[in-house]
């Protein structure tokens, strides 16, 4: 993700009715935001939002959290909010390694990670956000029917995700190398931002669906 210094992100971001500015004091009354007890699903990554606005007109009955790291891009999905507001979603500014500080157990009944940043070194696997260490955080916030669906574009990432499932005590539900090409696994895909430029040059997308 190209990060521009975009003037005022963090003053927008602030005033904004949209963003949960201290996110941790929701933590166990998540339905309050929204007014009602609908399931909440979260994208952990958001980026500019257009996967979690798109989603959230589709499923009025479901509400979202899109969640993103840097105010630069946060204020992209802010951008969007103002044109389109929807009620069934809210962003959090935040880095994901403080996720549990939000969340309480058993309150998130799906997890998207899309086209998660792949920190090729392998000093820095830890911060793979479908990492082992990241699916222990999510185990313990997520419904114990709950599942986690990642997308990308990148097969390295895309094997190590596979490979921490097992160490990690998650197991594959639908796994696919060819998204685009599955009828079933595609069947009401949402494309993201990634998702849509990736797939336009012609590279694969993969998929997995988990659960434990
Ligand atoms: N999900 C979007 C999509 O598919 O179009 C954006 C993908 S972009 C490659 C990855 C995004 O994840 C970036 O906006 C980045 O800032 C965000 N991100 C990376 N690590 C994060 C973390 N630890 N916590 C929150 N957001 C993070």
């Amino acid at each position: 993700m190209r990060l521009r210094n975009v003037t005022g992100s963090r003053e927008v971001i602030a005033d904004s009715r949209f963003v949960i500015h201290e996110p941790e004091k929701q933590k166990g009354n998540w339905k309050e935001i929204f007014g009602n007890s609908n399931p909440i699903h979260i994208e952990i990554g958001m980026g500019k939002g257009r996967f979690m606005m798109d989603m959230a007109a589709a499923h009025p009955d479901i509400n979202y959290l899109g969640i993103e790291k840097y105010s630069t891009v946060l204020l992209r999905a802010i951008q969007k909010m103002e044109q389109q507001e929807l009620p069934n979603l809210r962003f959090i500014r935040m880095d994901a390694e403080d996720i549990c500080e939000v969340f309480e157990k058993e309150e998130i009944a799906k997890i998207y990670l899309n086209f998660s940043d792949p920190w090729p070194k392998d000093r820095h696997a830890k911060r793979r956000l479908p990492s082992k260490e990241f699916l222990a955080r999510y185990d313990r916030f997520l419904q114990k029917d709950g599942r986690l669906e990642f997308k990308t574009d990148n097969q390295g990432l895309f094997d190590f995700a596979l490979e921490e499932l097992e160490p990690a005590g998650w197991k594959l539900e639908a796994v696919t190398r060819d998204l685009h090409h599955d009828e079933k696994m595609c069947e009401g895909n949402i494309m993201t931002e990634y998702e849509e430029k990736f797939s336009s040059m012609g590279n694969p997308i993969y998929k997995y669906i988990i659960y434990r």
